[in-house]
């Protein structure tokens, strides 16, 4: 399995000077399985340049999961330029219980007057299927899926193939819990000896206090969580939309050293809109 981010920062798109490195993008990634079939990860803006890349490449066929609908997820979706396409399919999956109903929740995110063009009239096909199972397939990937602890409610991911895992946390508030919502140790048994994770790690421990219950952890409780389930690659993910470059390789830094504390060799990164894995 292959997993390309193409947008790793948190509630808002940002650019400028200070964040060339680790990018500006709100979440999206692609995931593909070993037959080559992709899996589209929630439409925040990064999105735009994954479709660029698929256009490019001739692919029109995906499947698509969101984490839920906050608009930072989604928000990239009318710029998606595949949906303008007719030969276009998109396997949309999800589930109205833990996401709301997502395709209405896209087809409002370009209802005038807040955009000119109307889903209806999108050439894409899209083939909505509710999926509340906690466990199904798409491809040769096993997705398992856990509630996140958020505001409004939302879905964690692991994705497994030919034992390899990958778990996904992004929003996800380690210190507190929130409707549907389970304990820090369940998050810890879902993402248990996973190869790769990466986790929201949004917050400084300072800043938390003012910031309890917005639905973001703190990057030293992400840390201890990947620490706990024994992952081997820490990747920080959901960056703070002021964190800089400079402050992330910071976060880096002071993350190796825990590590090297607790006797660990785990990998450590913050994932940057470039980055590509294989597993
Ligand atoms: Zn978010
Ligand atoms: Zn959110």
């Amino acid at each position: 399995m292959i997993i390309r981010c193409y947008g790793a920062r948190g509630s808002v798109p940002v650019s400028g000077a200070e964040y060339v490195k680790f990018g500006g993008d709100t979440t999206c990634l692609e995931i593909r399985s070993k037959n080559d079939h992709i899996i589209i990860v929630d439409a925040g803006s990064g999105i735009r340049r994954l479709g660029n890349h698929l256009l490019q490449e001739g692919r029109f066929e995906y499947s698509m999961i969101f984490t839920h609908s906050h608009v930072d997820h989604i928000l990239g979706f009318p710029f998606f330029k595949p949906i303008y396409d007719e030969r276009t399919t998109i396997q949309l999956l999800g589930c109205p219980t833990a996401q709301g109903d997502l395709k209405k929740l896209l087809s409002r995110s370009m209802k005038a007057p807040f955009f000119p063009f109307p889903f209806e009239n999108l050439k894409a096909t899209f083939n909505y299927s509710v999926e509340c199972a906690l466990d199904f397939a798409i491809d040769s990937i096993g997705i398992s899926s856990i509630h996140l602890s958020h505001p409004n409610v939302g879905m964690g991911y692991r994705f497994s193939e030919d034992g390899k895992h990958f778990v996904f946390l992004t929003d996800n508030e380690l210190g507190f819990r929130h409707r549907n919502g389970v304990d820090f140790e369940a998050y810890v048994a879902f993402a248990k000896d996973a190869d790769l994770l990466f986790h929201d790690a949004e917050y400084l421990p300072g800043e938390y206090s003012v910031k309890k219950t917005w639905g973001h952890s703190t990057y030293t409780d992400a840390l201890d969580l990947a620490l706990k389930a024994n992952v081997k690659r820490f990747g920080l993910f959901h960056h703070n939309q002021d964190r800089n470059d400079a402050e992330l390789d910071g976060i880096v830094g002071h993350c190796k050293e825990i590590i090297k504390g607790r006797g660990s060799t785990m990998e450590c990164f913050a994932l940057t809109q470039e980055m590509e894995i294989l597993l």
